[in-house]
């Protein structure tokens, strides 16, 4: 669904990506791992079209929909592509303080023109299967890091993304918090056929993904096949 041809990107002086070539089929989940500065963050930046890369390629090729060269996109239709085909969760501070729950996990709809009590609908149903019903009017400020995390899930899958980007979406978690925020996250995506590229550092959260591809200096240097 993603092809990543001879990426390349500098920041200034730093080489953060030096010829990277990565397929990343549909529905499968990837863990990147890697060392810290060793580029992972920049790589999926490039895949999301958040970050144009220096040179090289990325193509996004969704089923039944031609063929998309992302790095040769205007800005205007990157963001609108973020918007209705990828989800993201990141590691810290994504949830607007000053909205409850549900309000946040329904901001990606209400961008995307869905009718304000279609978006609520949608977004209670969602917090409901992260186990976050009866805390869909708190404020972010008034729950768990897990919790939190479960309502950036939430926010990031509410618009049946075809492709989810995590960087270290459980990062800031303890284990046992992790692996509930990490298996809701991982039914969820199963059952819509998600593709998942997730950045961890945490070999158990690895072990969730289909396959892993270790990252360093800019590089790809190892990927494997995970048992099932
Ligand atoms: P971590 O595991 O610590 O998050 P990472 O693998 O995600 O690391 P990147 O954030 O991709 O690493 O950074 C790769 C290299 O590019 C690092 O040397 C980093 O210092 C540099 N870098 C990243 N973003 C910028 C930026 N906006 N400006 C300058 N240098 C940057
Ligand atoms: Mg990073």
């Amino acid at each position: 669904i993603l092809s990543a041809r001879d990426l390349r990107h500098s920041f200034g002086p730093t080489d953060a990506l030096r010829g990277i070539d990565l397929d990343v089929q549909a529905g499968e989940v990837l863990a990147v791992m890697g060392p810290s500065g060793s580029g992972k963050s920049t790589l999926l930046h490039c895949l999301a079209g958040v970050l144009t890369p220096g040179s090289g390629t990325v193509t996004y090729s969704p089923t039944n929909q031609p063929m998309r060269n992302i790095s040769g996109l205007s800005e205007q239709d990157r963001s609108r592509l973020r918007l209705t085909d990828f989800g993201f969760v990141f590691q810290f501070g994504q949830l607007l303080p000053e909205l409850t729950a549900l309000d946040n996990v329904s901001i990606p709809l209400l961008l995307a023109g869905t009718k304000r009590s279609e978006a609520l609908r949608r977004s209670a149903e969602l917090l409901e299967r992260l186990d976050l019903a009866s805390m869909s009017e708190r404020l972010p400020g008034e729950l768990s890091g897990g919790q939190a995390q479960r309502v950036a899930v939430a926010r990031a899958l509410v618009t049946a993304p075809s492709v989810l980007f995590a960087d270290e979406p459980t990062g800031s978690l303890d284990s046992l918090a992790s692996e509930n925020v990490l298996t809701l996250m991982l039914e969820l995506v199963r059952e819509a056929g998600t593709t998942v590229v997730m950045i961890t550092h945490d070999p158990r959260s690895a072990a969730y993904a289909d396959r892993e591809v270790i990252v360093r200096d800019g590089a790809i240097s190892a990927g494997y096949r995970l048992p099932v």
